[in-house]
């Protein structure tokens, strides 16, 4: 009896869990099924990831079956799997977010590198004060100043929702004495600065573009920090525009850029009164995704 009624209703193993979990995600058509259902469970279970290899026979508890349950629901509609859990990794830092900041993506960690490896090798941009325009979660200013250890960072957003996230941030990982947080539009909390790197990720999505982004962007991330007007280069145009006024000589300008704006930037770059040398650099995938002009 107690033999049959065990085969009817089999435990709920985080193997078993997992395999479920994967199917109904794709079926649903969730990018990364396997890797979303992990990032869940892990969450639920309070282990990282790998541990859910270690024990894959582990049953789970009424308790953490039902919370899984809920947050795998919100993610079979599409929800993204970094806001239910609460975080998302950046540069190898574990970085809280929540729908009022931008999920950082691997791309920007180009923009990163870039600026970390010029303040090392170039004379003279050893203690750089940096500034990095539209900071969201604090992504790029919290992995300069992590990385450069002689820095300091201006950081400003529109929304101050984000800037408490940013903020706290910089206090887990430690840096939160070395950036100054400010709210305000595009270069208006910067007056009266000159910075070595003038560095940001602004909205750039056209609206063409935007038509076509999957749901789990569209629905769930701030429109406020994807779109950048019917061409994509209302801030870019601004920022590239009028940087040069707020950086030291020498200086850099390094800006995010969707890789289909890479002529029109670098045109813009051209134009540009103060600005020189103006390229792009490649993001992981090859693709041009960062501007990088030298104020002159
Ligand atoms: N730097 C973060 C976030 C980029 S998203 C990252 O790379 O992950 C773009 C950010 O710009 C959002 O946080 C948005 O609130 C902010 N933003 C939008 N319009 C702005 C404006 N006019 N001035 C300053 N920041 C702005």
């Amino acid at each position: 009896m107690i033999q049959a009624e065990q085969t009817q209703r089999p435990v709920w193993t985080t193997r078993r869990l997992l395999a479920w979990t994967t199917d109904h995600l794709a079926k649903k058509g969730v990018e990364h099924a396997r890797l979303a259902a992990e990032m869940l469970l892990s969450h639920v279970l309070g282990v990282v990831r790998l541990k859910l290899y270690m024990d894959p026979d582990r049953p789970a508890s009424d308790l953490e079956r039902s919370a899984f349950r809920d947050l795998v629901e919100r993610a079979a509609n599409h929800e993204p799997v970094d806001y239910l859990v609460g975080c998302t990794p950046f540069f190898s830092m574990m970085l809280k977010v929540t729908p009022d900041v931008l999920v950082p993506r691997p791309s920007t960690e180009a923009l990163v590198e870039h600026v970390v490896q010029h303040a090392r090798r170039t004379p003279g941009f050893n203690s750089p004060l940096i500034a990095d325009i539209g900071t969201g979660s604090g992504a790029i200013a919290i992995a300069v100043a992590k990385h450069i250890p002689h820095c300091t960072v201006i950081a400003t957003d529109v929304s101050p929702e984000a800037l408490e996230i940013a903020s706290e941030n910089a206090h887990d990982h430690g840096v939160a004495d070395r950036i100054s947080f400010r709210e305000g539009s595009l270069l208006e909390p910067l007056a009266g600065e000159r910075v070595a790197y003038f560095v940001s990720n602004p909205p750039y999505i056209s609206d063409e573009r935007w038509q076509k982004l999957s749901r789990n962007v569209k629905d769930f991330e701030p429109g406020g920090a994807l779109r950048g007007g019917a061409d994509g280069l209302k801030f870019l145009r601004v920022l590239i525009d009028q940087a040069h006024e707020y950086l030291d000589r020498p200086g850099q300008l390094v800006l995010e850029i969707d890789d289909t704006q890479k002529e029109q930037v670098l045109a813009l770059a051209e134009a540009a009164a103060g600005l020189s040398h103006g390229h792009t650099l490649a993001d992981h995938e090859g693709l041009p995704r960062v501007l990088v002009a030298n104020s002159q």
